[in-house]
């Protein structure tokens, strides 16, 4: 039995996640979570659907911070004039995400904490039985690695990779309490437990500090629209010539690389993501096209911040 939540505001949804402890989902947008529902990939009895709270939908700019609230959608964040004039590599990875009628509901929160995925593990509950499953699932083994520890599912969340390189910080809110950090702090380089979140979160907003100098964004996917990402690179170079890359889609969190840019050549910075990222056969692509292909998105990069 499923049981339909609709609270009105963020308090409303704490406590209601606080009574369902351990059983609840929450919904943005729902472009993601349904289809794990539908795979039974998710099984919780409640949904609590943020949907009806309007102090999480909000574009707003103070003291120079853009503040987007996590209910966003990330329509109206590709549509805001603020955004596209002073933070087009948002917009940008925003339009690389599925498809225009998915973004009309597709809510920036979701997308920052959209789950990992794998081509063995997303898959329909008689697909999953067929193979045995795996470990992230009820099974014993990897079916990338054959390994009985690690999973290698990969963050797949385009914005993730912008807003890290944006510098961007965000707003948690528990039973507890209000907490703020960086972005980056809410990854870990698990597969199975790929967000580091008290129980009971709801990210509430995300404060972008940075107005970049520079600015690049290239996704690799099989086509261009629909398709989750194969490799996602954002960079920025800040006032301060603080160069910040973010990998994403090739590891199991985003895979940041800061520095100043008159210290970094383009053989460290190669040398530094290849060896963070923790990239194995777990996608459409093949494993040693999308290896390389971080040696190309890279080395384009490196040629663009040569030429401006
Ligand atoms: C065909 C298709 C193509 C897609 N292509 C892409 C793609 O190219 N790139 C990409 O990144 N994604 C893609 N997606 C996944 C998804 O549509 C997007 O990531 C979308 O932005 C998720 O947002 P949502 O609001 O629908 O999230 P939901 O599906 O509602 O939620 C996603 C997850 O985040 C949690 N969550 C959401 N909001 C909060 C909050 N405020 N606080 C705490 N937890 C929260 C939910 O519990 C859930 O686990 C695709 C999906 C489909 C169906
Ligand atoms: S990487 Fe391995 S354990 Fe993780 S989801 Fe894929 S098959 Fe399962």
């Amino acid at each position: 039995m499923d049981y339909y939540h609709s609270p009105s505001s963020i308090k409303d949804a704490l406590s209601m996640a606080g009574k369902f402890s351990g059983n609840y989902t929450i919904f943005a947008g729902g472009t993601d979570i349904q289809i794990y529902r539908k795979q039974q990939l998710d099984t919780n009895e409640h949904i609590i659907d943020l949907s009806g709270i309007d102090e999480l939908n909000s574009i707003a700019t103070k003291e120079g911070i853009l503040h987007l609230g996590a209910m966003t959608t990330l329509d109206e964040i590709i549509s805001s004039d603020e955004i596209q004039l002073h933070y087009p590599l948002i917009a940008e990875a925003a339009k690389s995400v599925a498809t225009p009628v998915l973004r009309k509901t597709a809510t920036i929160g979701g997308n920052l904490l959209v789950k990992n995925r794998c081509v063995f593990y997303n898959q329909s509950q008689a697909w999953r039985n067929g193979m045995g499953s795996c470990l992230r699932d009820v099974g014993t083994i990897c079916q990338v690695t054959g390994g009985k520890k690690d999973c290698y599912s990969r963050n797949v969340s385009d914005t993730a990779a912008a807003l890290i390189a944006l510098g961007a910080e965000i707003t948690l809110m528990t039973p507890d309490g209000i907490t703020q950090k960086p972005l980056k702090d809410i990854y870990l380089p698990c597969g199975i437990k790929f967000h580091n979140l008290e129980e009971h979160s709801i990210l509430t907003q995300i404060s972008v500090p940075i107005k970049p100098k520079k600015w690049w964004y290239k996704k690799l996917r099989l086509r261009k629209t629909l398709d989750f990402t194969s490799l996602t690179v954002a960079a920025t170079v800040d006032i301060n010539s603080i160069a910040r890359v973010c990998l994403n889609g090739v590891s199991m969190s985003p895979i940041l690389v800061e520095q100043t840019m008159d210290t970094l050549t383009q053989e460290n910075l190669t040398r530094q993501a290849r060896k963070n990222c923790k990239t194995v056969d777990n996608d459409l692509m093949p494993l040693k096209y999308r290896r390389e292909m971080i040696n190309v998105f890279l080395e384009e990069w490196w040629d663009s911040i040569e030429i401006i």
